[in-house]
């Protein structure tokens, strides 16, 4: 009690609060006490009000995916066969995340995805596609179809390092009917180019003023060097969040593997494709196999950042700390297409799996990943208050135009398949690499199969161009509703006990849902 009486003055209201009143809720610590209280999903807790004196815009999204990445929004797409092939990753990274794409298939076709994402967007093309004076015209409508872009650079030698002779674009083919024409006959040959050696500043410029879609790089000899592309600037302007390596301007990528000795080779050829972080995919992370490959990733490919996973407990973590994971990845049993917690008895409840497991790797400064049971923001914004710097996501993005898969009609909806990895549908997918889906949980040798996951459809969400911006938009209201101007404060809030929580009793979580009403329809964003 105050030795003052303050009830004749509140102008001292909040003195009187930081220095006698009692805090409101429980700190992290307190409202995480699983050895009592059992283990809390996002469901039962919430998070109290802070005080707002920012605007919701000015919240930095910015956060870890690993110990050397750092993307402008925490989201993550799941390497799951119905939710990351490469369009996923490129709309993932252009608005500030990153895709993690599947391994239900072969290592080429894996590879080759990759590929797709690497070459989206770029600052020099140094690898450009390049056509000879006497190829046809036919052969470059082909390379058109086949490689996506119509603009090909022609040299003496058809490769780079020939001498520059004149580029050939969609315009110089449009109106021509014979293809058997030589590209030499219509291509364009008064170039505007710059000289090897010129920054991507410089060169940008020059572009611009060209009003060309092309700038060719050449040596002081004439010779092809690289290629810039207008449509890259364009890219750059529309998506100021994307995640791109520092250099090169390509998007980051990230792929999964599994932990057996044939997945050495396929992470050969990923990086080979340019692979940026891999996720090494199991269900349970804590195994000999993933430590060893761990190992092995990090002795061969000093530079590539590993994620290992999947982890739930202290100790699954230290192991894979010890084997020199780059970020960890948590949950075990939360996915929304996840049956193990009910077939294997195994699993943790995952608001406690993200405390723990995030509690212990900050420790060693290895960022953590929360994934699966993620259904909103709200969800996210308290996987992020526990500790996680990133948000895993199947469901949420399964069913968008950016997803694998055909649209079908089921009693007048539009749906999309959504499975789980552990499905007996995915173990069973027949490719010549059929083990990616079943060595996640080590069934790759077994005769009868164990689904851990199941089957089934979500619908039509649209486009994640307005998905994510609205999950962004999301988050940054949400913090500003905390208190905080970034997710690092948040994470530091929590630390230090000024953010406080609440559990939810089960009245309190129907409260909070809408309630009383004859009907309604949910709205998530325009
Ligand atoms: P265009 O049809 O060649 O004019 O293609 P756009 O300019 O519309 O798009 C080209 C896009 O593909 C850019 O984002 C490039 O960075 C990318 N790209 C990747 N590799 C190459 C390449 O070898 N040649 C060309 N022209 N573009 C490439
Ligand atoms: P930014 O903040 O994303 O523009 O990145 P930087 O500050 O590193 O930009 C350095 C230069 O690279 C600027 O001239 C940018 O316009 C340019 N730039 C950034 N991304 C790309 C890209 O994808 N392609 C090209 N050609 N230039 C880019
Ligand atoms: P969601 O975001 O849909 O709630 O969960 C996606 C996550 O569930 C994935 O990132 C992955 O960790 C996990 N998962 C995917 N397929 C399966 C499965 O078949 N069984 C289990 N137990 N987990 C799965």
């Amino acid at each position: 009690m105050s030795p003052v009486d303050y009830s004749n003055n509140c102008s001292k209201a909040t003195q009187f609060l930081s220095e006698y009143a009692e805090k409101d809720g429980l700190d992290v610590r307190s409202l995480m006490d699983s050895k009592t209280r059992g283990g809390l999903t996002y469901n039962d807790f919430l998070v109290l009000p802070g005080k707002i004196n920012f605007p919701a815009s000015q919240v930095s999204l910015e956060s870890k995916l690993t110990k050397k990445i750092t993307l402008k929004t925490p989201f993550v797409s799941s390497p799951m066969d119905t939710v990351t092939e490469s369009t996923m990753a490129i709309h993932m990274a252009l608005l500030g995340g990153i895709g993690i794409i599947h391994h239900n298939c072969t290592p080429d076709e894996q590879a080759e995805m990759v590929r797709q994402v690497k070459k989206y967007e770029n600052g020099f093309i140094n690898d450009p596609v390049v056509i000879g004076p006497d190829a046809t015209v036919g052969e470059v409508k082909a390379m058109g179809q086949k490689f996506g872009f119509t603009s090909f650079p022609v040299t003496e030698t058809g490769k780079i390092g020939g001498k520059l002779v004149g580029i050939v674009t969609s315009r110089d083919i449009q109106f021509h009917d014979n293809s058997e024409s030589k590209v030499s006959e219509v291509m364009t040959t008064d170039l505007v180019t710059a000289e090897h050696g010129i920054d991507l500043t410089n060169g940008n410029e020059i572009l611009t003023k060209s009003k060309k879609g092309k700038l060719p790089i050449v040596d002081k000899q004439g010779n092809l060097v690289s290629l810039l592309s207008r449509t890259d600037l364009q890219k750059n302007f529309d998506y100021p969040n994307a995640s791109k390596s520092f250099q090169s301007k390509q998007l980051l990528c990230g792929a999964a593997i599994g932990t057996l000795e044939q997945d050495k080779e396929r992470l050969i050829k990923l990086v080979d494709a340019g692979l940026d972080v891999v996720v090494v995919d199991s269900s349970q992370g804590n195994s000999i196999f993933q430590i060893s490959i761990v190992k092995w990733i990090k002795a061969t490919f000093p530079d590539l950042q590993v994620i290992g996973g999947n982890v739930v407990t202290r100790e699954q973590t230290a192991s894979l700390i010890e084997a020199g994971v780059d970020g960890l990845r948590i949950g075990m049993g939360s996915g929304s297409i996840c049956i193990t917690q009910e077939v294997m008895a195994c699993g943790r409840p995952q608001g406690t799996a993200v405390y723990n497991v995030c509690e212990f790797a900050s420790k060693f400064g290895v960022p953590c990943m929360a994934d699966g049971g993620i259904q909103n923001i709200g969800h996210m914004v308290k996987a992020l208050a526990l500790g996680a710097s990133t948000c895993m996501m199947g469901g949420m993005l399964a069913g968008t135009t950016e997803s694998p898969g055909e649209y079908f009609f089921s009693e007048g909806k539009r749906l999309k398949t959504y499975r789980g990895m552990g499905s007996i549908e995915a173990m069973q997918q027949t490719s010549t690499n059929a083990n990616a889906s079943t060595s996640r949980y080590f069934s790759e040798g077994d005769k009868v199969l164990v689904a851990q996951g199941v089957s089934g459809s979500v619908i039509d969400k649209g486009s994640i161009t307005k998905f994510i911006p609205y999950l962004y938009n999301g988050l940054q209201h949400s913090c500003q509703d905390i208190g905080v101007r970034s997710l690092d404060d948040l994470r530091e809030s929590v630390g230090n006990g000024e953010i406080r929580f609440e559990f939810r009793t089960p009245s309190a979580q129907f409260e909070g849902g809408v309630h009383n009403l004859y009907s309604y329809e949910k709205r998530l964003h325009n």
